[in-house]
């Protein structure tokens, strides 16, 4: 098979999987309250409005799996959303999921309380270093303002736990293509510095769909392993 065509059924194949069963499992506002880890992880985060529920929305093809953003108290919380769901064997429990996302709380909000960013550093920290199933890390990244200094932080908590990560940057069809490849290119640079960022950089738009079913084939790659076809 050829690479492009390689590519296509991988792609095809991703889409099969989150046009299947994707189901919220719960909401973690602390450590104790986080599921077995028994399967592997994707977790996003980013900076507050850089677009994370739009993209969870549009990886998963559905409407609204994540409303962290609008839904006040929850935004401190780390959301966990199953994906895939094996056939039930007759006489057993239900099976596990193939992997699961994790929807990270957003960071870098304009006048939070020492407090509020205290313990979602303490929260953010803890999960990044113990998890030892969280398989990939994505760092959305807001295509019109560039790396800010709370993402560099993020990525270096990162670098620390030795947890590899793919930065994407999000809406892009909000600015020109000329300054697209600009950003694209400074932010490349800038993730070649830091030990556990991916070189390649992520182009998408949720709105526009651009990217997306490349990021879906990417995320079921690093959860199941490059070879998964369903
Ligand atoms: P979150 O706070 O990171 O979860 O961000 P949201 O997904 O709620 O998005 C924040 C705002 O950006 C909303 O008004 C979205 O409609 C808008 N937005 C998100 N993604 C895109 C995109 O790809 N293109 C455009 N034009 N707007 C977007």
């Amino acid at each position: 098979m050829s690479e492009q065509a390689e590519h296509a059924a991988r792609e095809e194949a991703a889409s099969r999987l989150f046009s299947g069963p994707v189901d919220f499992l719960l909401s973690a506002p602390q450590l104790k309250f986080l599921p077995e880890p028994i399967v592997p992880e994707i977790a996003f985060c980013g900076r507050s409005n850089v677009g994370k529920s739009s993209l969870l929305n549009a990886l998963t093809g559905r409407k609204a799996i994540a409303r962290a953003s609008v839904t006040p108290g929850r935004t401190q919380e780390l959301n966990f959303f199953d994906v895939g769901r094996p056939e039930r064997i007759e006489g057993e429990d239900a099976g596990l999921p193939l992997f699961r996302l994790v929807d990270m709380p957003g960071y870098g909000f304009a006048k939070a309380p020492v407090k509020v960013v205290e313990k979602w550093k303490s929260l953010v920290k803890s999960y990044l270093r113990g998890r030892a199933v969280l398989a990939r890390t994505l760092v959305l990244v807001d295509s019109r303002h560039g790396l800010k200094e709370t993402d560099r932080e993020m990525m270096t908590m990162l670098d620390e736990a030795a947890v590899g990560y793919r930065i994407v940057l999000t809406k892009a069809d909000k600015i020109k293509a000329s300054d697209l490849q600009v950003v694209a290119e400074k932010t490349a640079a800038e993730a070649k510095k830091h030990v556990a960022a991916f070189p390649e950089i992520h182009l998408t738009s949720s709105e526009k769909g651009m990217g997306i079913a490349a990021l879906r084939a990417a995320v079921v790659a690093d959860a199941l392993g490059e070879g998964w076809q369903g």
